[in-house]
């Protein structure tokens, strides 16, 4: 099931993303594993996504949405 783009989601993902190492700051959209990759250049520098209750609960797998796009 793809994740939704919804309000919940962006504040989980805020406590993520909106921390993450590898993003300029600031970062929008975020969400990214729904909205799409950014389009910021990302510097790899390590990647909160694996940890998210979103990534868990939908069960995704891989991580640096911000650069891979929409997770599948
Ligand atoms: S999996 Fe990554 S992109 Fe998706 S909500 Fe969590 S932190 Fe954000």
């Amino acid at each position: 099931m793809p994740v939704e783009d919804t309000k919940d989601n962006l504040n989980i993902c805020m406590d993520y993303c909106g921390t993450c190492p590898s993003l300029p700051f600031p970062t929008n959209p975020m969400l990214f594993c729904a909205r799409g990759s950014s389009p910021e250049k990302i510097e790899k520098k390590g990647c909160k996504c694996p940890t998210c209750p979103v990534h868990e609960k939908h069960k995704l797998k891989g991580f640096y949405f911000c650069d891979s796009g929409k997770a599948p």
